[in-house]
């Protein structure tokens, strides 16, 4: 028995994979493939910690004290109070982490397994002991997995190892191996032969049993090392610290409140002097606390993330959200993403057309199974053509079996096939005819050759015949088509045909050339509105591809990307110093022939001149360049570890996927603005309402219930239906935005809107308590009316304030008009119904008044408008 076989007999398997029954049994029996992610609080935990804050437990004391006055009413509405604000804060943390949730099960691993014989995918997680996996190039290895075939394999072990050199891996045992040592051993005999779980294939193919899964992989056992903490993006360490600073000074102030308000009370103090002032200054507190801006920036991202999501782009990491927005230059590929990558042979320029299309022909990996054709586009436009001309692989593939294959790779660009031809002469003696079959970009093959094959005469290529061959590849590539040179060598020698042939890179040098195929990748349509929408929005898009510099500006001028800048090929930028690059990059417009290690200079360049760029990526080589840009787009059919890279992935690999996007983030990016300008403004509008009344010694123009019903209106529904407004009619037709949110503009608008308030609310309530006489000492019926209006007033100007947030567009927003609606309802509730005006003490309001209230309350409207003339102008 083979040690192979023992290894399978070992995990209880064959080859052909698990049968279904037994993959149930297992799976019952190992539990699901994951490694433990940090643990979910309950429900009700999430809803509890609510109320573990320093402001509600205050506003506790705040109760109990009421209470103890003899004001039940003030204490159970502060209960009800505190309730709401719980109740708002659980729907918008548990709506948020719904959301995120969704969006990590939309990015899960897959595995490609074996079972009852037939390959398919599935979810990784649905992994379990015994299973057959296949692994190759940009794979992440779903478990850890013991090989039994495998193929120049090559696995990058740093998120296990730290270790960023790759690993060669094999699967061929000696006959001494121990078994028993695959579980435990770190033995390097036993270690070249597993591919552990959360690595990554960087090179070849392979073919495992799966032997420990989940928490019970190596990774399993040091998994507390890869829980990645959500980290918080810039905007939400922004926000927290404004909170914080917001915080402090309420705090500061309501001390000062209360110590004044304990003042003008002669400093007895009992509880019955002392809970008014206490009450005053906690509900103030409560409301110059930005408490829930936290909580709508997250719900809003969520929700933004989930809206992009149904948009076929998948954000991994939040802080791509908010990066996007402010993206000035947009890298992309253009083969799959400005294109279809459906290719077709449209013309051709063959040699030798025999030859010619036995290359093509054989050197290709495509093929068709069920009538589909399977495999890259360049190659099944290559097939299908040789097809249409009467070769066919299958059949030719017998007489010419493949031996060995040097891949094709982007930065090689060119794949080469050896066959061998076997025959036996007449005295029965075995001839081994070896071919050499190899195709990629026409200039790189032309500097293999040696000869060229002119329908069956083989000439030595020199400089007359060389120029003819590149004078038709730029007649092919100038009409936008992808070239590729066709070559081929034969090796005639008296081989015995079982002997080992050893290959080197000789076998790639003085090769024949036999031809030019060109194909056609016909554009998206999408690809040329968007490149223009990028325009009008100030966001410059570069194409980096590694075809041809022609074909590249042939494509590039038929989108629009190629106006007057200027192409720069792989080679141009090696010859260039850091300096030289740099004085350039930002004119550069299409980048051909390039090799992915060259994207990661490309960015930093362009990031070095202050530019946010976006960087799309596919490939393995690619990921260092996705992980350096500001935000790393992915491709949905990209490998595994180009989408680790990423902080998003497009799901269609569309060009236009990308912006919308981006168009997508200018609009949470200005939603975030809408609410934390409309809250914040608030929270400094009411501080200098309250602390300027006790300044000039007036009673305190809301009491505690006010201030608190004030404050659920700005944390609440409206605050929120800011978060999913439109997005600006103009979104796409301005420059990106640099800077942060809260630069010195929107902090003086923030602030101004805040003045404002103060000075309307307070001049109105001073003009309502001059009407009795004595402003300092009012009597009781004057002092209710005046704080009615100026409470009215106040929350008339949340009103206005929200409609001054709103985006100039053309989406619909009806959460927002049920939001405003609601809540002047609700305050004429608490004006007209006489049950609600024992709680709040307020008294109904005339004509007259609504008219001084409206009035006041619309300078806001107008103040706001020559804040935004200002700024614009600044
Ligand atoms: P891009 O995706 O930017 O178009 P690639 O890296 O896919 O660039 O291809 C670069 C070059 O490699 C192509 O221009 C072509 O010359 C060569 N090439 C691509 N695909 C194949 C293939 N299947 N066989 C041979 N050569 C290829
Ligand atoms: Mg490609």
């Amino acid at each position: 028995m083979s040690t192979i076989e023992k290894i399978l007999e070992k995990y209880n398997t064959s080859e052909t994979g698990l049968e279904d029954r037994e993959v149930e049994f297992r799976l019952n029996k190992y539990g699901e493939n994951t490694l433990n992610e940090i643990k979910k609080d309950h429900p009700i935990k999430v809803f509890l910690m609510q109320f573990v804050d320093i402001l509600i437990i205050l506003l506790l004391i705040a109760a109990v004290a009421a209470y103890f006055i003899g004001d039940w009413i003030d204490s159970v509405v502060i209960l009800i109070v505190v309730l709401i604000n719980g109740i708002i804060g659980f729907i918008q943390e548990y709506r948020a982490e719904k959301a995120m949730e969704k969006l990590k099960s939309l990015i899960s691993a897959e595995a490609v397994v074996k079972r009852n014989n037939k390959l398919i995918k599935i979810p990784a997680k649905e992994l379990t002991i015994g299973d057959i996996v296949a692994i190759e190039e940009g794979d992440k290895i779903p478990a850890d997995i013991i090989l039994i075939e495998s193929s120049d394999l090559k696995i990058d072990e740093s998120s296990l190892t730290g270790e960023s050199l790759p690993v060669h891996k094999n699967h061929e045992y000696k006959a001494d191996f121990d078994l028993s040592k695959i579980e435990s051993s770190h033995d390097d005999s036993v270690k070249s032969k597993i591919a552990y779980m959360d690595s990554s294939v960087v090179n070849g193919r392979g073919l495992g049993v799966v032997i420990a899964i989940g928490m019970n992989s190596s990774i399993g056992k040091i998994a507390t090392m890869i829980q990645e903490a959500d980290t918080e993006t810039p905007l939400q360490k922004q926000i927290a610290s404004l909170g914080k600073t917001l915080g402090l000074i309420a705090v500061v102030i309501c001390v000062f409140v209360f110590i004044l308000q304990m003042a003008s009370k002669g400093f007895i103090t009992n509880i019955d002097t002392i809970t008014e002032p206490f009450m005053t200054a906690v509900s103030l507190a409560v409301a110059a606390v930005p408490e829930g801006l936290p909580a709508v920036l997250t719900l809003t991202l969520a929700l933004g993330m989930q809206k992009m999501a149904k948009n076929n782009s998948i954000v991994r990491k939040l802080l791509a959200v908010e990066t996007l927005g402010s993206c000035t230059v947009v890298c992309t590929d253009k083969t799959g993403t400005l294109t279809h990558n459906k290719m077709t042979v449209v013309d051709n320029r063959l040699n030798n057309k025999k030859k010619a299309l036995e290359i093509c022909t054989l050197c290709n990996n495509s093929s068709v199974k069920d009538g589909k054709e399977i495999g890259d586009p360049t190659d099944i436009s290559v097939m299908n053509f040789a097809e249409d001309n009467n070769y066919v692989k299958d059949s030719l593939e017998k007489k010419l079996p493949r031996i060995k294959e040097i891949a094709l790779d982007s930065s090689r660009k060119r794949m080469t096939t050896i066959h061998r031809n076997i025959e036996q002469n007449n005295e029965g003696k075995k001839h081994a005819n070896i071919k050499v079959l190899s195709k990629g970009a026409p200039e790189i093959m032309l500097n293999l050759c040696s000869h060229i094959d002119n329908e069956g005469e083989i000439v030595e290529l020199n400089e007359k015949l060389r120029k003819e061959v590149i004078e038709n590849m730029h007649q092919m590539t100038n009409s936008a088509l992808r070239v590729l040179g066709l070559a081929y060598k034969e090796i005639n020698d008296d081989l015995e045909a079982e002997e080992e042939i050893h290959f080197t890179d000789e076998v790639e040098k003085d090769l024949i050339f036999a031809g030019l195929v060109g194909m056609m990748d016909p554009p998206r349509k999408e690809a040329q509105k968007a490149v223009a929408a990028c325009n009008t929005a100030g966001i410059k898009v570069v194409m980096i591809t590694g075809d041809h510099q022609e074909t590249a500006a042939a494509i590039g001028r038929e989108i629009g990307i190629l106006k007057d800048g200027k192409i720069l090929t792989g080679s141009d930028l090696d010859n260039l110093n850091d300096d030289e690059f740099n004085e350039i990059v930002e004119d550069v417009s299409v980048y051909a022939r390039v090799f992915p290690e060259q994207k990661v200079r490309i960015v930093k360049a362009l990031q070095g001149k202050d530019n946010i760029v976006s960087m799309t990526g596919d490939g393995v080589n690619d990921a260092p360049a996705l992980k350096n840009a500001s935000i790393g787009v992915a491709m949905g059919s990209g490998t595994d570890v180009a989408k680790e890279a990423a902080d998003m992935i497009i799901q269609d690999d569309n060009f236009a996927t990308i912006v919308k996007s981006v168009r997508e983030g200018r609009k949470i990016y200005d939603n975030i603005k809408r609410f934390v300008k409309f809250q914040v403004s608030t929270n400094i509008g009411a501080i200098l309402t309250i602390i300027c009344a006790s300044l000039m010694s007036l009673p305190i123009p809301f009491n505690p219930i006010q201030i608190l019903w004030i404050n659920i209106m700005m944390d609440g529904p409206p605050a929120q239906s800011l978060g999913v407004e439109g997005a600006e009619k103009n979104i796409m037709k301005r420059p990106p935005e640099k800077g942060s949110i809260l630069n010195k503009y929107s902090l003086s608008h923030i602030v101004i809107a805040g003045v404002v308030m103060a000075i309307g609310t307070l001049g109105v309530y001073l003009y309502e308590l001059s009407l009795g006489g004595s402003i300092t000492n009012p009597t009781e019926d004057i002092k209710i009316k005046a704080m009615t209006i100026a409470f009215t007033l106040f929350v008339v100007y949340q009103i206005f304030n929200a409609l001054n947030a709103r985006a100039k567009s053309d989406e619909k927003n009806n959460f927002f008009w049920i939001a405003i609606l609601a809540s002047f309802v609700m305050q004429l509730l608490v004006v007209y119904l006489p049950w609600l005006q024992g709680i709040f003490r307020t008294t109904g309001l005339g004509i007259i008044d609504w008219v001084i209230i409206v009035i006041a309350g619309a300078v806001i409207f107008v103040s706001d408008k020559i804040m935004k003339k200002i700024i614009l102008r600044g």
